[in-house]
């Protein structure tokens, strides 16, 4: 697999683990504050159904001497009535707005109690009405009954609502569990004002009447107060186990020494009167006032309790959403970091080995490798140190390269200079005799005739002896320029050695090989020739002529041999003049 490849399925999958990691963490944590969300919401409906049964524990109160009123009826009873009817229904509507959460399966059935609640206690407050409406009389029955039953529905309303309170607390419990003293405590203050607020219902009928205790009342007030000495029990074993906090501390002594220093003892006094009968030596009225107030310690207990747990479990949730953020913040930066390193190694590393790679591969094969296209070697790390290497072994490539090519040219300068003839620019002997095998090899495949003319200047040794050297070089240059003019394609011309020149003439019939060596010695002949500080000179030279047939074997030696037979011939013969191997030819001047 190509590295580039490899690079970006390991780089996907990094990233895809990572961000699934840092998904999953992040779920996690949220589904942490979503419970702890849910936790403080189950409590704050606790609450609110504490409130609730209190406001409906308190419509007793009013409902009481509503049920107990002379005749014509007082009617600031009844506003006072209404006005905590409405407190109450307000409470009940509160509630319900913020129990009615259809994702939350407690809070479905927790709303259902309250719903039922609510019913008992339109129930309860239909008998009330229908209690007060009947005339003193009919209510003043010999055990009470008539007034006692719409209270006791008002008992049930109570009774339902904190069943409701009971399912929700649990549930904030189930969430919270160390926050369980706190909500259980806030449950028995809540349960403890109402056996409170009961006991003071059971003097209320008594005391309007100014009758002793009923049986109903005697058997109900030692429950009462034993249920209430219980829940005070349990709410200080609960605080001194969870080692309560000061302001939860200086609720109970409030407790203690309003309700439970004031006016426990006073019902405990009224009801021993009640049942000696005694004069109670208060009205209903009169009791009210003292007995209620110290019951607001309770309250004041349940909602310091209350907000113990409320606050701390908002810190929950607040760390709980703290922690999402900083995670989420976290994994962020973690993608991010790993993205950036990722487009580093590509950047730094992977496409400048890649650039690298790509500038060895066009260098080691020999193709040109244009700047444009070498790696910037700007960088001051191992990758910048490759590029390096690599702009250093194309330069050397290019040196060598130069090399080769001078040392090609050199070659090509020597062979051209053992192959030339240094004084006429004429191939040499070794030159002839290389090209005219070739030549030869070429009129055999085509079936021509060859000529072999060898020419030798006269008397060249006389103008050597009498003009020196330099003139006599001069000679042979313009010699060999004339002969060189005429000369065509397909003739080979070459000094064979000192004033000796070679004509080889290929598809030349023997005829035609007669009439170029005749051209050319009569040109010769009829040449001035005058070197460069030397004197006005004419020369002329003998031509020995050898053919060959095409059937023939051609034999570049044996054409020699016969041409320098002929040539020799025309010297005999007085020079100036053209020999053929099998006669000389004589034509023009001898
Ligand atoms: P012949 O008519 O019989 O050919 O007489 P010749 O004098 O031409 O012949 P010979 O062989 O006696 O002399 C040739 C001379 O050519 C001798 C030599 O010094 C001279 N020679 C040969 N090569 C060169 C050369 O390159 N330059 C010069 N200047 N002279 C040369
Ligand atoms: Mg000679
Ligand atoms: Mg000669």
């Amino acid at each position: 697999m190509r590295l580039s490849r490899l690079f970006l399925l390991t780089t996907g999958l990094l990233l895809a683990l990572v961000s699934a990691l840092l998904l999953r963490s992040i779920w996690a944590d949220r589904a942490e504050v979503q419970a702890a969300e849910q936790g403080l919401r189950a409590m704050q409906r606790a609450y609110l159904g504490m409130k609730a049964a209190e406001k409906a524990s308190a419509e007793r109160g009013p409902t009481i001497p509503v049920l107990t009123d002379a005749e014509p009826p007082d009617p600031a009873r009844r506003q006072r009535l209404d006005e905590f009817r409405r407190t109450t229904d307000a409470a009940f509507d509160e509630a319900d707005a913020a129990w009615n959460d259809p994702d939350d399966v407690t809070a479905v059935a927790a709303r259902a109690q309250l719903a039922q609640a609510r019913r008992e206690l339109v129930r309860a407050r239909a008998e009330v009405d229908r209690v007060a409406a009947l005339s003193q009389v009919q209510r003043s029955a010999p055990d009470q009954r008539i007034t006692r039953r719409p209270i006791d529905l008002m008992f049930g309303v109570v009774d339902t609502l904190l069943g409701a309170v009971t399912t929700q607390s649990a549930a904030a419990e189930a969430i919270y569990p160390e926050l369980a003293m706190p909500l259980v405590g806030a449950r028995y203050a809540a349960e403890l004002r109402e056996y409170a607020g009961r006991l003071g219902s059971q003097f209320t009928v008594p005391l309007a009447t100014q009758q002793p205790l009923g049986r109903e009342e005697q058997r109900e007030i030692p429950l009462l107060m034993g249920r209430i000495e219980q829940l005070r029990r349990l709410i200080n074993l609960q605080a001194r186990a969870s080692h309560a906090d000061a302001s939860l501390q200086a609720a109970i002594r409030a407790m203690e020494a309003s309700y439970f220093a004031e006016g426990l003892p006073f019902v405990r006094a009224l009801a021993e009167r009640g049942l000696n009968g005694e004069a109670y030596g208060h009205d209903a009225v009169a009791f009210v006032a003292r007995y209620v107030p110290p019951m607001k310690s309770i309250v004041e207990l349940r909602d310091t309790l209350f907000a113990a747990a409320r606050d701390q479990a908002g810190e929950r949730v607040a760390l709980a959403r703290q922690r999402v953020a900083i995670n989420a913040a976290l994994g962020g930066a973690v993608l991010c970091i790993e993205l950036t390193v990722f487009l580093l190694i590509r950047h730094r590393v992977l496409l400048p080995l890649l650039r690298g790679t790509r500038a060895l591969r066009t260098v080691m094969g020999g193709r040109e490798l244009p700047d444009s296209r070498l790696p910037a070697a700007t960088r001051r790390d191992e990758i910048g140190d490759l590029q390096r290497a690599v702009a250093a072994l194309r330069d050397a490539m290019l040196r060598s390269r130069a090399l080769e090519l001078e040392r090609e040219r050199l070659i090509e300068q020597l062979r051209v200079a053992s192959d030339t003839d240094f004084l006429t620019g004429l191939p040499n002997r070794r030159a002839f005799v290389e090209r005219a095998a070739g030549l030869l090899a070429q009129a055999r495949r085509h079936g021509w005739a060859v000529a072999l003319v060898v020419f030798d200047l006269d008397h060249f040794k006389h103008v050597n002896d009498l003009h020196g050297h330099p003139v006599g070089d001069a000679v042979l240059r313009a010699t060999a320029e004339l002969a060189r003019s005429e000369v065509r394609d397909g003739e080979l011309l070459a000094r064979h050695g000192g004033e000796e020149f070679v004509i080889l003439a290929a598809d030349c019939r023997p005829d035609e090989a007669v009439r170029l060596a005749e051209r050319l010695r009569a040109k010769l002949a009829g040449t001035t020739i005058t070197p460069p500080d030397g004197p006005t000179l004419q020369l002329t030279a003998s031509f020995g002529i050898a053919c060959a047939e095409p059937r023939n074997l051609i034999d570049l030696d044996g054409l020699f041999r016969e041409a320098d037979r002929a040539l020799y011939a025309a010297k005999a013969e007085g020079r100036n003049r053209v020999c053929r191997n099998d006669a000389p030819i004589r034509l023009g001047a001898g």
